[in-house]
């Protein structure tokens, strides 16, 4: 802390807070993040970093100068005063009530949003500097309550860490935080009360997929039981009836408008109450997705038309929507299906976006997806947003497989002898037999293995294992402080990909 109060002084020349104008004057040695640098009170809040670890050092001309909402030791020399504060909740609150930047914001005017999944708490850095060449805005704090489990974290860490990192880097133009695939509102109000901004409604648990499978008899005793309010609304609004969109023509019949009723009035209900309760706890400030992408079956745009229509009449305003698109939108890989299929059925489900209040239609799964991309962009319009999470982890083990090549051995081992467990909660059909043994990999062909489907998706749904052995974990953070800048290069030119494939303007 000495060296650094030195190197501050001597850059300041009696007049500390022109640096937060001129912080290139501090230089890259000092361990300073010179988009940090910022005016606070009589002196300075920045971000700084040392071998172990990265803290906020808030500087002032004397003692009395430094904020007292910051907690940390302090020093003095050089004729100025420092607090160095390590990065806890508290000081993250602190954070958020001086730079109002630094907390999530709903996202719902913004054109193409991007869900960037961090779970590392590590990643928003490089996300952030990707994103900020092209005309799309960020969700950066993005967990569901398995990645939570898995990664031995809460909501309030993850919100924090993105904080942070958006501090580090002086981002003020805005980012989301999703609380994502909540089914309860027990969990919906953990992710409201650490701040998250954007709430994915999960609707498997809700919704009864086990009609899709109804025989026409079934459907028909199963809808006699309705009550008859309801029956002639739903006979008189969808059966046999069409409905015409600027590129798609949707057709309802009697049956499926029946079947659409048993699978999906109790879910759009309980749409409903999610949604007053969202503008009960924040006003208009939030973003509700609606999720229906975890279904067995891909969601007929007959099926989302018939929810868009139910939630309108109910007065549900959506951000965006997560259908279950046709082929295989598998974790970390391309897509896996018939193109042509894939953008008849994407088009319709754009059209019908479009004309129910314009959310945005929501890509689940969607990092790598390359060959699917530019369809993507072309039908959105780029009223889009796409969500991606696992990524990221692998340009983690990306780094450490091009830094750190024996440690990554040990992750890659633990990985293959760890699956069985990944694989009970995470859909994936590789075939690992494919996947080269470790002692047939010299050193630099390690990065091979973030190349190649069966291993990319081995590692991809490893996560948990891997963060959750005490003995590997520590050692992997550690170098992942210590190579931080090759996971900012990697997540930059990784993220641009997507955005250059997708099509999104460069700013
Ligand atoms: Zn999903």
């Amino acid at each position: 802390m000495r060296k650094m109060l030195d190197a501050i002084a001597k850059a300041a020349a009696n007049d500390l807070t022109s640096l937060a104008a001129h912080p290139e004057k501090l230089g890259p040695d000092t361990g300073i993040y010179p988009h940090s640098v910022a005016p606070l009170d009589a002196g300075l809040l920045m971000m700084a970093r040392d071998d172990q670890a990265k803290f906020l050092v808030n500087v002032a001309p004397g003692k009395t100068g430094l904020d007292g909402d910051f907690s940390g030791e302090t020093v003095e020399d050089a004729g100025l005063a420092a607090r160095k504060i390590p990065l806890i909740h508290d000081n993250a609150l602190a954070l958020r009530g001086k730079f109002a930047w630094t907390a999530p914001v709903s996202l719902r005017e913004r054109q193409t949003t991007i869900g960037c999944g961090d779970r590392l708490g590590l990643a928003s850095a490089g996300h952030l500097r990707a994103l900020g060449k092209y005309r799309a805005a960020p969700v950066l704090a993005q967990q569901s309550i398995r990645e939570l489990t898995l990664t031995n974290r809460e909501y309030p860490d993850v919100v924090d860490s993105a904080a942070f990192l958006v501090f580090q880097e002086g981002w003020q133009s805005g980012y989301g935080a999703d609380g994502d695939h909540l089914k309860t509102l027990a969990d919906i109000d953990r992710a409201i009360d650490a701040g998250m901004t954007m709430i994915t409604l999960d609707q498997t648990e809700v919704m009864h997929a086990e009609a899709e499978n109804y025989s026409a008899a079934q459907v028909e005793s199963e809808f006699a039981r309705l009550p008859g309010t309801v029956k002639d609304h739903i006979l008189n609004t969808y059966a046999a009836k069409s409905f015409s969109f600027a590129g798609a023509e949707i057709t309802l019949s009697d049956l499926e408008a029946r079947r659409c009723a048993l699978m999906y009035l109790d879910a759009c209900d309980f749409t409903k109450t999610v949604y007053e309760h969202l503008k009960q706890c924040r006003g208009s400030a939030f973003d509700l997705e609606l999720s229906i992408d975890e279904t067995t079956a891909p969601t007929l745009p007959a099926h989302h038309l018939f929810i868009v229509r139910e939630l309108e009449l109910r007065g549900v305003e959506l951000s965006s929507l997560a259908p279950r698109f046709i082929g295989d939108f598998q974790k970390g890989i391309d897509y896996i299906g018939d193109l042509t299929e894939f953008e008849a059925q994407f088009v319709a489900h754009c059209a019908i976006a479009r004309a129910h209040g314009n959310y945005k239609v929501s890509v689940h799964s969607g990092s790598d997806k390359f060959s699917v991309f530019p369809l993507i962009g072309k039908h959105t319009n780029l009223r889009l947003h796409l969500k991606t999470a696992g990524t990221s982890w692998l340009e983690a083990l990306r780094v450490i497989a091009a830094c750190e090549p024996a440690l990554f051995r040990e992750l890659f081992d633990a990985a293959e002898h760890g699956y069985p467990e990944a694989l009970k909660l995470y859909h994936i059909t590789a075939d690992f037999s494919k996947v080269p043994p470790l002692a047939a990999m010299s050193d630099a062909e390690l990065g091979n293995y973030l190349e190649l489907d069966e291993s990319r998706q081995l590692l991809h749904i490893s996560y948990g294992v891997l963060l959750q052995n005490k003995a590997l974990a520590p050692r992997f953070f550690a170098a992942m402080h210590t190579h931080e800048d090759s996971y900012g290069d990697f997540l930059d030119r990784h993220f641009c990909r997507h955005l250059e494939t997708l099509g999104v303007p460069k700013l």
